[in-house]
């Protein structure tokens, strides 16, 4: 487990601090408590003891006096002064009753029972011993309980007030809640400090302390109280002879309050650790932590950077010894990286034999000149420049006066060059020429200066004339002539190797014209001539430089885009991406031509099925030379194409251009038919463009008609050509041929072909090409979203 510094002193603070004292704070409050309970065990018990003794002593007292003075009465009929003795032991009066009549024979007192009260009374006197009945409400909201007893023929009965046993309860009380309860035999209350329980005479023999004393046990009890409504503890016993019960309860959580109040000075100590704990986390962060975080950020910026600096003392200041030495270690080390980096540096970049930058420093430096030119619109010229005859130097006089030759040259470059951009191009400031050697006798100069193609080849025949200049050496003038050949950014390329590869080739050609030559790239010739772009192309198919392109084709109808047409692009190692413009004119009606319709007819099914299988089932175009669209073997290789790939033809379109017609008119309209037979469809494509006749094609129905860019290009500007373009239309839905206009950049075109009646369009309004990967991407985006726009763009236009 990782930890950072702060964490980790916390955990360290309070697993040292705290843990100890909070177990310890704990235990105390626990053993207090078990020593509470211990004490509250015997003192509760001898005070329920205490109770049980007095009141068997009363009963004593009852049952003498009743008896005496029952005895009196059923003798004479009678009793004298004895009121102040029942007074005092609450005896309201003493009667004999005749249990039949419930006729008062005799009493002490004017006393009067119910029949019911004497029904229930008569019940407990059974012999001549007196028995104590339970507590009984009477109706004066008065309670009392009877001692009876037969007395020959009647019962004595004698009514005793409950007072004595209130006050003998009220007298023990302790705590907040602690009291004293007493119940009759059958666990009525007696004595209780609820009065209306008392008043009630309720009776609680279901409280389980209750239950031990009816059982006559003597003991302690935890039980819950209703009347008090928590947990209690008490002590428990009863009177012998007439049952009663006598219990000392207390609330348990007066006793946990008590061991809790007697934790306070612990608490109080607890809570100063912590304080204590708290300044001290705070105190060892100043000390420890913050020095080494700030140490630590400091360590994390530079690894971003990748540049090891001084860290400031200030960020690392402390007095902890071994941190300042980590610090000064390290600021040491970061020195020592840095000189060993600025050494590397110059070594990474120089070129030994000339001193000057070599081709790693040219690359990196003119990086951010073309970077920082090209994103301000200005432009500049890379030269590659080859000394000529070189060789010959090297062979007649040694390779250590070539090395010197090379050396004086290289040295004398980029004072000329900059001489050269001040006094033609004063003026524009924080540019500088950048020169560097490439190896052999090849170098190359950046010079970030306004040219065009109209322009450079004088400036660079300048700058050329003004580095051949010769060079002395041991007393000897040697001739520096120089070839060159340059490349435009950002029209021949915007990155530096692009620039310098696109150089290289325009310094091919002017060596091959000759010594002293310039010539600037240009991507036509830069291909060569026909014979060698023949062969390039064969090699290009060969070595799997071709790919294909895609554009989208969007139905008005579906308002989606539903098909595209297949595209071909030249992957080339030197020129880059090539379009087919620059080499399918050198190849027309050839059998290479042949070749590439089979290459791209064969990877444009197998793009589509990919596609397919990613969820889009796209129509593909898939444009066909006339030679090839002639050859009689054309449709049975196509044919065999699909099915090799169980790819259905009626997902392939052949766009062919009109002058196929030319070649032979009933080969045409039988490839085309059968072409229509084994379910392809035919465009023609660039209809428009050149002499276009549509009474010639109103003999061969063929599928679409793609109406050249050139109409809708102009048609925006020229009603004539508008007019055209809607009666192209018109004509081709007549000769029933579906109609894809070609070309729409913007928003105007898209409304101006779909008011002519168009049934597809296809342009960079929609999207250029995109390899099929880029194609896949761009479904998606629009599945996702895109389509919403679109109709949002175009009922904005129509709206
Ligand atoms: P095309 O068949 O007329 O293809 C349409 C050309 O117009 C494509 O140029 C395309 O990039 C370009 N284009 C599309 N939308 C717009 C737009 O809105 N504005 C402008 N200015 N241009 C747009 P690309 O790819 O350079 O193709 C040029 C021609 O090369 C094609 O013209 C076609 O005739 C031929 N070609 C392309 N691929 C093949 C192929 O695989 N085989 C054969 N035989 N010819 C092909
Ligand atoms: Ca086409
Ligand atoms: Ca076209």
């Amino acid at each position: 487990m990782n930890l950072n510094i702060r964490t980790g002193l916390l955990v360290a603070f309070i697993a040292v601090g705290l843990l100890p004292l909070a177990g310890l704070t704990w235990l105390t409050y626990e053993r207090t408590l078990a020593r509470e309970f211990n004490e509250v065990k015997d003192r509760h018990l001898l005070l329920a003891e205490n109770l049980s003794s007095a009141l068997s002593r009363y009963e004593r007292d009852l049952r003498t006096t009743v008896k005496t003075i029952s005895s009196t009465l059923g003798r004479t009929g009678k009793v004298e002064n004895s009121q102040e003795l029942l007074n005092t032991l609450g005896i309201q009066s003493v009667s004999i009753v005749d249990p039949k009549t419930g006729d008062i024979l005799h009493s002490s007192a004017n006393s009067k029972f119910s029949n019911e009260l004497l029904a229930m009374i008569k019940g407990y006197a059974t012999t001549s011993n007196f028995e104590f009945t339970p507590v009984f409400k009477l109706s004066q909201g008065i309670n009392a309980l009877f001692l009876v007893a037969k007395s020959g023929e009647n019962i004595a009965v004698a009514q005793i007030s409950t007072k004595y046993f209130q006050e003998l309860g009220k007298e023990i009380s302790f705590g907040e809640k602690g009291h004293a309860a007493i119940v009759d035999q059958h666990g009525n209350v007696l004595s209780h400090p609820l009065d209306h329980w008392v008043k009630a005479a309720k009776n609680i023999s279901a409280v389980s302390a209750v239950k031990r004393m009816m059982n006559g046990e003597t003991g302690v009890e935890r039980f819950y109280s209703p009347a008090l409504e928590g947990d209690m503890i008490a002590g428990l016993t009863v009177v012998p002879g007439p049952g009663w019960g006598v219990m000392i309860p207390q609330p348990i959580s007066e006793l946990e309050a008590k061991a809790f109040a007697n934790l306070m000075p612990l608490l109080a100590g607890f809570l100063i650790a912590i304080l204590l704990t708290i300044i001290s986390i705070r105190v060892s962060m100043r000390w420890l932590a913050r020095p080494l975080e700030n140490f630590n950020s400091d360590l994390q910026e530079q690894l971003q950077s990748g540049v090891p600096k001084a860290v400031a003392p200030c960020r690392a200041h402390s007095n902890i010894v071994e941190l300042q030495e980590i610090v000064g270690a390290y600021n040491e080390l970061a020195r020592t990286v840095d000189n060993h980096a600025s050494e590397l540096a110059k070594r990474v970049y120089e070129d030994t034999v000339t001193g000057i930058g070599n081709r790693a420093y040219f690359t990196n430096g003119s990086k951010e000149q073309i970077r920082f030119r090209t994103s301000q619109e200005k432009r500049g010229v890379l030269i590659f420049l080859d000394l000529d005859g070189f060789k010959e130097i090297n062979d007649v006089r040694g390779h250590s006066v070539g090395d010197a030759v090379l050396k004086a040259f290289a040295q004398s470059l980029y004072p000329a060059a900059k001489r050269f951009m001040d006094q033609k191009f004063r003026g524009i400031t924080g540019t500088h020429p950048i020169i560097g050697r490439f190896g052999g006798d090849e170098f190359a100069i950046l010079l970030p200066i306004p040219c065009d193609t109209e322009n450079v080849a004088e400036i660079c025949e300048e700058l050329r004339d003004a580095v051949s200049k010769p060079v002395r050496i041991d007393g000897i003038d040697i001739p520096c002539n120089v070839s060159a050949g340059g490349a435009i950014y950002p029209d021949h390329g915007e990155s530096v190797d692009e620039l310098v590869r696109r150089a290289d080739v325009a310094l091919y050609r002017a060596k091959s014209k000759g010594k002293g030559g310039f010539v600037l790239y240009n991507r036509r010739n830069a291909l060569g001539g026909k014979s060698e772009i023949l062969a390039a192309v064969t090699n290009a198919i060969e070595n799997d430089e071709l790919i294909l392109e895609y554009q989208p084709k969007f139905c008005l109808k579906n308002q989606d885009v539903t098909g595209v047409e297949a595209l071909l692009r030249w992957q080339h190692p030197v020129h880059g991406r090539l379009t087919p413009d620059l080499f399918l004119n050198a190849i027309q009606k050839t059998n290479v031509m042949r070749k590439l319709g089979d290459w791209v007819a064969a990877r444009a099914i197998s793009e589509a099925i990919e596609l397919e299988n990613a969820g889009y089932p796209l129509k593909v175009a898939i444009n066909i030379g006339t030679e090839h669209f002639s050859e009689t073997d054309f449709v049975p290789s196509l044919i065999e194409k699909c099915e090799a790939r169980d790819f259905p033809a009626d997902r392939i379109q052949i766009e062919i251009t009109e002058d196929v017609m030319d070649t032979s008119r009933t080969h045409f309209k039988e490839t085309v038919e059968n072409l229509q037979q084994n379910g392809f469809t035919v465009a023609i494509d660039d209809f428009g463009r050149g002499f276009s006749n549509l009474t010639r094609l109103a003999n061969i129905p063929v599928d679409v008609i793609k109406l050249d860019r050139s109409l809708i290009d102009e048609a925006s500007s020229n009603e004539r050509v508008q007019a055209l373009l809607n009666s192209s239309v018109e004509m081709a839905h007549a000769l029933g041929s579906a109609v894809i206009v070609e070309g729409v950049e913007t928003l105007d075109q898209v409304k101006m072909a779909e008011l002519a009646g168009a049934d597809a369009l296809q342009g960079f309004y929609y999207s250029a090409s995109l390899t099929s990967g880029n194609l896949l991407d761009w479904m998606e985006a629009r599945a996702a979203n895109v389509p919403h726009q679109q109709f949002a763009k175009l009922n904005k236009s129509f709206g």
